[in-house]
C-alpha cells in the first residue's frame, strides 16, 4: 500500500472562486496569479482551468511563464517582477508574455532591444510597499519613454502593490490609492491595483485589472470573518491517515524534546505526515488537525514524516483512518497561525514529495 499522502485539489472550488471574483469586482478584467507553482498547488493543473475563465494570468518570472507555455496554456501571461537579464526580452516577445517595468535598468534594455514583436507593458509604481516600482513622481517621465519605445506596445497598464490590504482597518491602503491615483490622473493608460484582500475589501481598488491569487486557491487573507472570504472553499485537502495507535500513561511525554506531557491517560494516533511532506514543523502543541471529521490537537513536536496526535476524546480511532491537515473544514490559515506564518506559505511551500490529486471536475 502507498503512503496515504495527497494534496487533493478541487478544481471546482476554483472555478467557484474566482467566480467570486468576477462577482466582485464586475468590471475589471481578471488576473489570475499562478506564481510558485500556483501556490504550492500545481502551477499547470491551476493555468488550464483558469485559461479560459480568467483574462490573464501572471507568475514571478520568465521560467514559469515558459512552464505554462510549454504545457500549451495560450492566455497572455504577466511577468510581475519583468526581466531578469536583458535577453529574455527576446523569449517574451516570441512567446507574447507580458511584462512589469519596474526600474530604470528594465526600461533601457526594453529601448535598446532587437525584438520580433513589441511587448505589453505593466509600468510599475511603488505607492508606499517600497520594494518594486518607479517613484510616483517618475511615473510621468517613465510613461513617456514607454510611448515613445518602439518595444512596447501603445496600450501600457499602470500597476501597483498594496502592504496591509488584509487589515481592514489600516489606513495605508488608502494612502498607496491616493498616491497611486495622483500618479496616474493625467497618463491615459489602464490601471490595476488590487490583490486578493484588495478585491474582497477594497472596492476603490479594484480600477481595470484586479490580481487575485490566494483567494482563488480558496482561502481567505483575512485574520477575522468576512462575509465574501468566508464563502470561498479551499481547493487544497492535505490528508493522510492513522498509521500508529497507542496509550501513554499521564506524566508521559511524546515525541522529539518531550516538549508535550500526558495530563491525564492518553491515546496518541501516529499520522504519517510531517515537515518533509509539507506539514510545517513549528506547529504547536494543540493545532487542530481532523480525524474522521473531528478535531483533534497536535502532542508532540512535529518529526520528518510523522507527526503525534492527542486523539483520546475520539475513542473510535482507528489505524487506516483519514487525517486532515487543512482544506475543507479546517482553513489552511488558521493552522499556519499556529505555526506561526500564513496560509500563502503553507501551501507554497509543499513540497513535489506530496502528491497532488485532482478530485473533482
Ligand atoms: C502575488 C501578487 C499578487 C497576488 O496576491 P494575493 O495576495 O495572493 O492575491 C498580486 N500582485 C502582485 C504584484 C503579486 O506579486
Amino acid at each position: 500500500m502507498a503512503r496515504p499522502n495527497q494534496a487533493r485539489l478541487d478544481l471546482g472550488a476554483l472555478r467557484h472562486n474566482l467566480g467570486i471574483a468576477r462577482e466582485l469586482a464586475p468590471h475589471s478584467n481578471v488576473m489570475a496569479v499562478v506564481k510558485a507553482n500556483g501556490y504550492g498547488h500545481g502551477a499547470v493543473a491551476i493555468a488550464r482551468e483558469l485559461e479560459s475563465l480568467a483574462d490573464a494570468l501572471a507568475v514571478a518570472c520568465i521560467e514559469e511563464a515558459l512552464e505554462l507555455r510549454e504545457a500549451g496554456i495560450k492566455t497572455p501571461i504577466l511577468l510581475l517582477e519583468g526581466v531578469f537579464q536583458a535577453r529574455e526580452l527576446g523569449t517574451a516577445s516570441e512567446q507574447g508574455f507580458w511584462v512589469t517595468i519596474d526600474n530604470d535598468l528594465q526600461l533601457r534594455w526594453l529601448e535598446e532591444a532587437v525584438l520580433p514583436r513589441s511587448l505589453q507593458c505593466w509600468l510599475k509604481i511603488d505607492t508606499g510597499m517600497h520594494r518594486l516600482g518607479v517613484q510616483p513622481e517618475q511615473a510621468g517621465a517613465t510613461f513617456q519613454r514607454l510611448k515613445n519605445c518602439d518595444n512596447a506596445l501603445d496600450e501600457l497598464v499602470l500597476y501597483t502593490h498594496f502592504a496591509s490590504a488584509d487589515e481592514l482597518d489600516n489606513s495605508l491602503t488608502q494612502d498607496q490609492l491616493d498616491v497611486f491615483d495622483t500618479a496616474c490622473r493625467d497618463l491615459p493608460a489602464l490601471r490595476s491595483a488590487a490583490n486578493s484582500p484588495g478585491l474582497l475589501g477594497w472596492p476603490a481598488s479594484h480600477h481595470d485589472w484586479v490580481r487575485p491569487g490566494y483567494m482563488l486557491y480558496g482561502n481567505s487573507p483575512f485574520q477575522g470573518p468576512h462575509p465574501v472570504a468566508d464563502r470561498l472553499k479551499p481547493v487544497m485537502t492535505l490528508t493522510s491517515a492513522i498509521i500508529s495507535l497507542r496509550d501513554v500513561a499521564a506524566g508521559e511525554s511524546v515525541g522529539y524534546g518531550a516538549t508535550w506531557t500526558a495530563r491525564r491517560p492518553s491515546r496518541i494516533a501516529t499520522v504519517t505526515i510531517g515537515y518533509g511532506d509539507g506539514y510545517p514543523r513549528l506547529a504547536t502543541n494543540g493545532t487542530p488537525v481532523l480525524v474522521n471529521g473531528r478535531r483533534a490537537p497536535l502532542a508532540g513536536r512535529v518529526s520528518m514524516d510523522m507527526i503525534t496526535v492527542d486523539v483520546t476524546d475520539l475513542p473510535g480511532a482507528a489505524i487506516g483512518d483519514e487525517v486532515v491537515l487543512w482544506g475543507k473544514d479546517l482553513p489552511v490559515g488558521e493552522v499556519a497561525r499556529h505555526a506561526g506564518t500564513i496560509g500563502y506559505e503553507l501551501t507554497t511551500r509543499m513540497p513535489a514529495r506530496t502528491p497532488r490529486i485532482v478530485v473533482a471536475e
